[in-house]
């Protein structure tokens, strides 16, 4: 049985009308994933145990993978770190709680960065994702497996991923899928094992701008076991897709087109805001001047929560434990230092010292006031635009063998044009436009707070110009 050239609404459409049996569809799935994961790795477990729903709801019979830092009942889940391997959590989070509540299968659990700490997903002890388009090459990250799956899925799915800084847009630009990172708040964060909890957000990537807008109008909404999440209502984010961009004004913040971005990406991106003047949208260039203050005042506060976040895990209440001999500080160290990967000590360290007393109000507390600053910066854009467009990441899918040879810093320097729209808690989506020397590059289209209905306008107009519609 071949279900391949089935796109996610006609799946939907098939299994609702009883066209399409869910047993030996769920047989037929676990059997491809297994052969994806020989092949290219995206998963950390593979649901073996997913059953047809008994819910009929929006997504009944779609399989969803969920990021292995969302908490799934009776699945492991590790968020990518050995601290945690073996720990089965006996909740789902509230979007799996919703995914599971409209008919969703969970299929597995997909690889990513230890904790999120990465950009290229090659941060973890699990399985590291090798890239569809090459499998010399990163699938970026640090949401990696859900990219991976994503592409190389020959079923229906769709993906749910999470991002603080850029973990979204990353995996979707270097395996040509499409991301959305919505709005802060705009999904419970309930069973989301924290990275930096002032900037993380649950998304979903998939193979379509329709798919994701399905997903993320079940997965979005308040929610009582969070108080961040936000009471704005939700639409239905499918009503977007295909709707006219005629009368849109597009600002190209000047700043995302630096020297540090591969001038072919630059060329891409112009040419789809050309296109998009085609269909009547007005773009204009424009600049963002803060820009720049971005990534150090984000890496300041994504390692300050971080390292509080990992206090917790301290060889006794999840995952890792050992029988020990010595005093608990002693303990907490040894299992600390066996459990963690080398990025995410370097974070703990980094976070530890901001947050000492004379450091605090130099360093975290300073970077939270430009936060602030910058937020102001793009609502006073969403003043004069309907959205921004850039490119997604500044360079084509690295070579592990090149990945290996970068510092620290320049991983870090690669998030430069996801970082302020993500400490900002903009939505944003990260739509394919084609490709350059065979491998897979987007575009970034950032909204004001609560507006992804225009990301999703905007992002199937371009999709209908790569003739990517025909999946829908
Ligand atoms: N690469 C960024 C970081 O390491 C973003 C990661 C993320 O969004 N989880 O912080």
């Amino acid at each position: 049985m071949s279900t391949a050239t089935y796109s996610v609404k006609e799946h939907l459409e098939r299994v609702r009308s009883g066209e399409l049996a869910l047993a030996p569809f769920i047989k037929d799935t676990l059997e491809k994933s297994e052969s994806i994961q020989k092949k290219y790795g995206p998963f950390v477990t593979i649901n073996n145990s997913v059953k047809a729903p008994t819910r009929k709801g929006a997504l009944f019979g779609l399989p969803i993978s969920v990021k292995d830092c969302i908490c799934t009942k009776g699945l492991q889940t590790t968020a990518g770190s050995k601290i945690l391997e073996g720990y089965v959590p006996p909740f789902n989070a509230t979007c799996v709680e919703k995914i599971a509540a409209a008919g969703g299968m969970v299929l597995g659990k997909t690889t990513q960065d230890e904790f999120g700490f990465g950009t290229f997903n090659v941060n973890t002890k699990y399985s590291i994702p090798k890239n569809p388009s090459d499998t010399d090459r990163s699938c970026g990250g640090s949401s990696g497996g859900a990219g991976c799956l994503a592409a190389a899925a020959d079923f229906p799915h769709v993906a749910l991923a999470e991002s603080t800084g850029g973990s979204i847009t990353a995996p979707a630009a270097f395996t040509g899928t499409v991301g959305i990172t919505p709005t802060y708040g705009r999904i419970s964060r309930y069973g989301l094992i924290d990275y930096s909890n002032s900037m993380d957000k649950i998304g979903m990537i998939g193979r379509c701008v329709y798919d994701t807008a399905l997903v993320l109008s079940v997965a979005s909404g308040h929610d009582p076991l969070d108080s961040t999440s936000s009471n704005q209502p939700v639409p239905d984010f499918t009503g977007f897709v295909g709707k006219s961009v005629a009368k849109l004004k597009i600002g190209m913040p000047k700043e995302y087109f630096s020297e540090g971005v591969d001038k072919r990406i630059s060329k891409s991106v112009r040419d789809t805001a050309d296109k998009l003047e085609e269909l009547g949208a007005s773009i204009e260039e424009t600049s963002l001047p803060l820009t720049k203050y971005a990534l150090p005042s984000y890496y300041l506060i994504a390692v300050s929560e971080a390292s509080t976040n990992l206090a917790k895990y301290c060889g006794l209440r999840y995952g890792m434990q050992e029988d020990t001999e010595g005093n608990f500080d002693e303990y907490f160290s040894k299992i600390r230092s066996e459990s963690f990967g080398e990025e995410a000590k370097r974070r703990i360290l980094m976070g530890t010292y901001s947050r000492m007393a004379g450091f605090r109000d130099a360093y975290y507390l300073k970077a939270l006031r430009i936060r602030t600053k910058i937020i102001e910066e793009f609502r006073t854009a969403f003043g004069k635009y309907d959205a921004l467009l850039s490119p997604s990441m500044p360079i084509l899918p690295p070579k592990f063998s090149e990945i290996a040879k970068l510092t620290p810093i320049q991983v870090y320097g690669m998030d430069v044009l996801t970082i302020a729209p993500n400490m900002s808690g903009m939505p944003t989506l990260s739509v394919p436009i084609g490709k350059i020397d065979n491998l897979p590059v987007g575009v970034q289209l950032i909204a004001n707070q609560f507006d992804e209905g225009t990301l999703m306008a905007l992002g199937s107009a371009i999709e209908g110009f790569n003739g990517s519609h025909d999946r829908t």
